[in-house]
């Protein structure tokens, strides 16, 4: 590690404890503390992912740091500070609850602060460095990672907020992406330790979208995947605070969907299913994917559903398939 990275991982450690002590124990961070209780959060979560609060001031972080030693130039680099025009120094996070992003070694690289007046925008992340790449870095992996083992499984959510419920919930084996579609990189990171990655992000418009592509690039990589089944508009987050840790598990989890289910559920929208050549496109387009199954079993399982619905005899089906797997390889 290079003298500056040191110094930079310094800097997040002393800011995190000073972040978290503000929050728990005094009046400078009592809004935080509040924010978080009322979102249902204990103290012991609160300790365990050491949530904390920068207060509203422009030169609070900075000023701390200096009297510590610390360079302005590396706070800069570290994404602590904020360069003005005038070349004079801002903090970064102000009048924003943190919360700490670890590495694997459980070391703060990086923090994401949320504003708790509405303030734009909602979330803010420090920028990223040669300790933090947002693409290559899981919220909660450092955690998670035995949980991740045990059980052979690893639910992957959009943001800290489901990490840090889920958790409280009981539900540990959880990571989230930080607020970027998944990357290639953070896909290889989960198949490493897990062969089935649950994929857990909002019920909206956005997290559909989201989750398409993120299932596909964990299939790329290797992993099994599923879809956890969120009804309609809800975070997991929400979904947890209102219907507590029991449903979570048994309607959203174990529900899961395989993502073949998924997958023709979703392609469906880009087709008129009532005419008959949408139905041939669609139908081929669901055989391709499922050429992509290693298990006969498996693949056939889900050819006699197409077989039923469409009213195709499985020799066509199969024909057909066997074709697209020569495809392959
Ligand atoms: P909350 O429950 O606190 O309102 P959320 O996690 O449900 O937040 P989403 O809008 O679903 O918020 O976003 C998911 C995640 O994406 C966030 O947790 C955060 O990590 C990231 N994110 C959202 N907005 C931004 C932003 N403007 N800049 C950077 N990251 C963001
Ligand atoms: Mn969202
Ligand atoms: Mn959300
Ligand atoms: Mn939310």
């Amino acid at each position: 590690l290079s003298q500056e990275n040191q110094q930079s991982l310094s800097a997040y450690e002393w800011l995190t404890k000073l972040y978290h002590h503000l929050l728990r124990y005094t009046k400078d961070g009592k809004e935080g503390y509040k924010y978080f209780k009322d979102r249902g959060i204990d103290d012991e979560t609160i300790d365990a992912f050491q949530l904390g609060f920068a207060p509203n001031v422009k030169d609070f972080t900075a000023k701390f740091l200096e009297k510590k030693g610390f360079h302005q130039q590396i706070l800069v680099k570290s994404g602590l500070l904020s360069l003005q025009q005038d070349n004079t120094v801002t903090d970064r996070f102000r009048g924003r609850v943190i919360f700490p992003i670890r590495n694997h070694l459980g070391k703060t690289v990086a923090f994401g602060g949320r504003t708790i007046h509405n303030q734009e925008p909602k979330y803010l992340n420090s920028s990223e460095s040669e300790l933090f790449q947002k693409g290559r870095t899981l919220y909660n992996f450092d955690l998670a990672k035995r949980h991740i083992r045990k059980t052979n499984e690893a639910v992957l959510f959009e943001g800290y907020m489901d990490v840090i419920s889920a958790y409280q919930a009981d539900v540990k084996n959880v990571v989230a992406t930080l607020g970027t579609a998944l990357t290639e990189s953070q896909a290889k990171l989960l198949k490493r330790y897990v062969d089935t990655v649950i994929i857990c992000y909002d019920a909206d418009r956005a997290g559909i979208e989201a989750t398409y592509k993120a299932a596909n690039i964990l299939q790329d990589a290797g992993c099994s995947v599923k879809i956890a089944n969120l009804q309609n508009g809800n975070d997991p987050d929400s979904f947890i605070q209102e219907k507590g840790a029991d449903a979570f598990r048994n309607e959203v989890i174990e529900a899961s969907d395989t993502f073949i289910t998924f997958y023709m559920r979703y392609v469906k929208k880009d087709f008129n299913l009532s005419i008959e050549g949408d139905r041939i496109q669609y139908i081929e387009k669901v055989l391709r994917k499922l050429a992509t199954i290693d298990s006969s079993v498996e693949r056939e399982l889900y050819l006699k559903e197409l077989s039923t619905e469409y009213n195709l005899t499985m020799e066509t089906l199969l024909n057909e398939i066997s074709k697209y797997r020569q495809e392959i390889g």
